[in-house]
């Protein structure tokens, strides 16, 4: 295969089917891999519309499951045919931070390394809306797909779903079940997916606040106590202290709301600060209750291990709040739907 076909980020509001040249081993590390299924990250959404402003052009999509195709000859842990989770950030397993567990920062990749996201545009990563995606380091970044996940299960797994289980995993670590709340929003499937982690880890009371029906009955599904305000602004702050809280809102009124309704000496877990350039804080108040704030982008291949460790024993299910599941071909629509989460499946028709 010389060629193959990948979904292409043009610019804001511009997604096409581009022929591009088929990617190769490099290294004895790399592998070739076929994308099974691919996850709609929250991001997606807002690269598209342009409120989260990236240059095209770049291969697009990045929660990925794949088969191996072919693997470099110093690749020792997998093999063709092997079924695979992709994590969406590239990271070498080698370095400092790769070896502290910061698989978002690999300093032997460019800065924010990752598919599906423009991150090198003069030599692309590829993304997952692609027939062959080259994955470096294949050893240090791939996990195996165990036989009881379905690829379009698992997809999640490479970003969102570990996105959402690092905003509570330390907090219910550290402080077992402890009550949270989470402040959905934008990063829609994010906050669900920190509602279905805290019920997981054993939080005994969580609160989902939204504005949207959709996500507040997801959230109630999984268990969650929901409180539907009009917004953020007009609910100011919810009646209770909490010790851990979560922004998924990517609002700063939604930011605001879960800093003031942060207890004492607790602890404030960002998903994405915002999508404007400068979010105004009430840092006195924050100050004087002594609130830690957390704000990052995931660990993906770290925090991979936990989330997949879960799915495998039943306790945390990807596909509880998939609304449907899509042939690639319909990637294109349906990156505007308003659903939280939709899965593109290979095998779909
Ligand atoms: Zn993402
Ligand atoms: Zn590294």
């Amino acid at each position: 295969m010389s060629s193959i076909q990948q979904l292409t980020f043009v610019e804001p509001g511009k997604l096409e089917w581009w022929e591009v040249p088929a990617p190769l081993l490099r290294t004895g590390k790399d592998a070739i891999v076929r994308p099974l299924a691919v996850a709609r990250c929250d991001l997606d959404t807002a690269v598209v519309v342009g409120s989260f402003p990236i240059a095209g052009p770049f291969g697009f999509g990045h929660e990925m499951t794949a088969e191996i195709v072919e693997v470099g000859d110093q690749v020792t842990g997998f093999a063709p045919g092997d079924r695979v989770v992709v994590p969406f950030q590239i990271s070498c397993g080698e370095c400092t931070n790769c070896r502290r567990g910061w698989t978002n920062a690999c300093q032997n990749e460019v800065p924010y390394a990752a598919y599906g996201l423009g991150t090198r545009l003069e030599d692309d990563y590829g993304g997952a809306f692609s027939d062959l995606v080259r994955v470096p380091y294949a050893d240090a970044m791939l996990l195996p797909l165990p036989e009881g996940i379905s690829p379009e299960a698992g997809a999640g797994l490479s970003d969102n779903v570990a996105d959402g289980y690092r905003t509570v995993d330390q907090g219910l670590r550290e402080y077992p079940g402890e009550p949270v709340l989470i402040a959905g929003g934008l990063a829609q499937s994010v906050g669900l997916y920190a509602v279905h982690a805290a019920i997981t880890l054993g939080s005994s009371r969580v609160v989902y606040v939204d504005f949207d029906k959709t996500r507040l009955e997801l959230a109630r599904a999984a268990g969650a106590e929901v409180l539907e305000i009009s917004s953020y602004e007009a609910a100011v702050r919810h009646e209770s202290d909490f010790l851990i809280t979560v922004d998924a809102s990517a609002l700063p009124d939604g930011l605001r709301y879960a800093m003031r309704s942060t207890a004492p000496c607790g602890f404030v877990n960002g998903v994405i600060g915002g999508l404007e350039p400068t979010v105004a804080l009430e840092l006195p108040a924050v100050y004087r209750r002594g609130i830690t704030y957390t704000l990052g982008r995931v660990h993906a291949r770290s925090v991979m291990e936990h989330t997949l460790c879960h799915t495998c024993k039943g306790e945390l299910d990807p596909m509880a709040i998939v609304d449907r599941v899509l042939p690639f071909a319909d990637s294109i629509d349906a990156m505007l739907d308003p659903a939280p989460k939709i899965v593109f499946s290979r095998a779909a028709s």
